[in-house]
C-alpha cells in the first residue's frame, strides 16, 4: 500500500515536473520568436528628484505581450533570456529602443531626461558590451551623459578585476554608472570605493516597511550616508506613501522612485508627466 502510494507521488511528482518542463521549452521558443513579432516593449518609471521635484530620469523596464498568455514581467522571463542567452539581443534591443525614445523625448524640445537602462550580468561580462554601448549612442545621437547603465552588486563583485576594466571603459564613454537593489547583494565596502560608480539605488525592500520599520530606516539612513560620504548619488526606489517620502526627504536621499511618484508607464504618459513643470507637491522641509 505504502509502495503503491510512493509510486503515485512520484508519477505525480514527475508528471507535473514534466508539465513545468514542457511550459518552460514552451516560453523559451516563444521568447525567441518574441523579439522578431514585436512582442516585446517598454515602459518608463520617472525618477525624480528630491529637492526640486521634476523627473530627472526615467527608467526603461522591459514586457513582454504573450500572445496567449498576455502580458508577462521581466522578473518572469528575464532570467529565461539569460540562461538561454536570448539576453544578448533582448538588451541591445532595450538599449537602442530606450536611446531612440530619449531622443525623441528631447526632439519635442524638452528638458534632457536621462534613460536608466538595465544591464544583466551576462551583458556586463561580453566583450564587445563597450563596442554595443557606443555604436547605439553613435547611431541615436543621444549625449552619453543622458544613459543610466544599472548594474546589480552580484554583477560588480563577480570578477573585481574585469569589472574594474569594463567600468573604466564605460566611464571613458561618459555614461552614467549606478548600482540597482543596492543592500541585497554583498558589496565589499572596499570595492565599491574603487568602481567609483555615480548612483546607489537602495533597495526597494529596505523602503517598504518605513516609515514604522525602524530596522529599515537605520539601514536607509546609513546606506545614504555612507553613499554622501563616498560622493555618489543616492536613489530610493520602491517609494509607495507620502510618507515615506517626506522621511527619505528628511534623511537627505537625492532622488525617489516608486509608485508613489508614478508606476511604470506608456512613452506618451511620460511626454504628458514633462510637460507639466512638477509632478508631485514636495513637503516644504
Ligand atoms: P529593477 O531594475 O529593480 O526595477 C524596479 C522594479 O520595481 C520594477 O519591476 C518596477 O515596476 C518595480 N517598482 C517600481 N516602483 C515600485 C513600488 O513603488 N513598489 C514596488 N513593490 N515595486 C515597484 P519590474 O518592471 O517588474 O522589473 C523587475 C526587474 O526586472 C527589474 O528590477 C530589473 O532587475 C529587471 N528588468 C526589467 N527590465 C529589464 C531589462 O530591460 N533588462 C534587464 N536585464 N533586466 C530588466
Ligand atoms: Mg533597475
Ligand atoms: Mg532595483
Ligand atoms: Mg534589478
Amino acid at each position: 500500500h505504502a509502495k503503491s502510494c510512493g509510486k503515485n507521488n512520484a508519477k505525480l511528482y514527475s508528471s507535473s515536473l514534466t508539465m513545468q518542463i514542457m511550459s518552460h521549452v514552451k516560453l523559451e521558443v516563444g521568447l525567441r520568436k518574441a523579439l522578431k513579432r514585436e512582442e516585446l516593449y517598454l515602459l518608463y518609471q520617472p525618477q525624480i528628484d528630491v529637492s526640486s521635484a521634476e523627473i530627472v530620469g526615467v527608467e526603461a523596464l522591459v514586457r513582454w505581450r504573450h500572445p496567449e498568455r498576455g502580458i508577462i514581467l521581466p522578473t518572469e522571463f528575464i532570467p529565461l533570456a539569460e540562461e538561454t542567452g536570448l539576453i544578448m539581443p533582448i538588451g541591445e534591443w532595450v538599449l537602442r529602443t530606450a536611446c531612440i525614445q530619449a531622443m525623441a523625448w528631447q526632439r519635442h524640445s524638452m528638458r534632457p531626461v536621462r534613460m536608466a537602462v538595465n544591464l544583466s550580468a551576462k551583458q556586463f561580462k561580453d566583450e564587445n558590451l563597450t563596442q554595443m554601448v557606443i555604436s547605439a549612442l553613435h547611431e541615436t545621437g543621444l549625449d552619453p551623459r543622458l544613459l543610466e547603465l544599472e548594474l546589480t552588486e552580484g554583477t560588480l563583485m563577480d570578477d573585481a578585476r574585469a569589472t574594474m576594466v569594463t567600468l573604466d571603459q564605460l566611464r571613458a564613454i561618459g555614461v552614467y554608472l549606478s548600482i540597482d537593489d543596492f543592500g541585497t547583494g554583498y558589496s565589499s565596502m572596499n570595492y565599491l570605493k574603487r568602481f567609483d560608480v555615480r548612483a546607489l539605488k537602495i533597495d526597494k525592500s529596505f523602503i517598504c516597511g518605513l516609515p514604522q520599520d525602524s530596522e529599515n530606516a537605520a539601514i536607509t539612513r546609513a546606506i545614504i550616508a555612507m553613499a554622501h560620504g563616498l560622493k555618489m548619488v543616492v536613489v530610493a526606489e520602491g517609494v509607495e506613501t507620502g510618507e515615506q517620502l517626506v522621511l527619505l526627504k528628511q534623511y537627505g536621499c537625492d532622488m525617489v522612485q516608486g509608485f508613489f511618484l508614478g508606476a511604470p508607464q506608456s512613452q506618451e504618459l511620460i511626454v504628458t508627466m514633462l510637460k507639466k513643470q512638477s509632478l508631485v507637491a514636495l513637503p516644504a522641509k
